[in-house]
């Protein structure tokens, strides 16, 4: 049985720069890409910024930018969401789930966390069609 142990903790104040899970969307069609980053999010966006410019193998950002010719929107990068450093993975495959057209390397949510999500999805829904249908 494989253990769940974290063997890295981020500062106890989670200030705003580190244990981040972030958003970068394209500025030319709606495709975002999430990732998650233990550092602090500007060094990362900036690592972005350069696989960009250097057409870096394997950074999805950058396949992106020069595979479809599209443009970047660094300047609406932000940051979505903060945990510790166990859950950052955890949080990126779940912003990566409730995200359409959206790319990164994160692993496929677990399956307790993708039902729960489809619960809360489809009752969000139902709520979006009563304020529809009753006001
Ligand atoms: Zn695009």
């Amino acid at each position: 049985m494989k253990a769940n142990v974290c063997l890295k903790e981020c500062d106890t104040d989670w200030g705003e720069d580190q244990c981040n899970v972030y958003k970068i969307p394209c500025s030319t069609c709606s495709w975002s890409y999430i990732g998650e980053t233990g550092r602090s999010f500007n060094t990362r966006k900036k690592e972005h910024t350069r696989n960009v410019k250097m057409h870096t193998k394997g950074s999805n950002v950058a396949n992106h930018a020069w595979s479809k010719n599209h443009q970047i929107d660094f300047d609406n990068a932000l940051i979505i969401d903060k945990a510790n450093y166990c859950h950052l993975k955890t949080l990126e495959s779940w912003h990566t789930a409730k995200t359409v057209y959206v790319d990164n390397n994160s692993h496929p949510l677990p399956n307790q966390y993708r039902i729960l999500l489809l619960y809360i999805l489809s009752h969000l829904l139902f709520l979006y069609f009563l304020n529809i249908h009753f006001t």
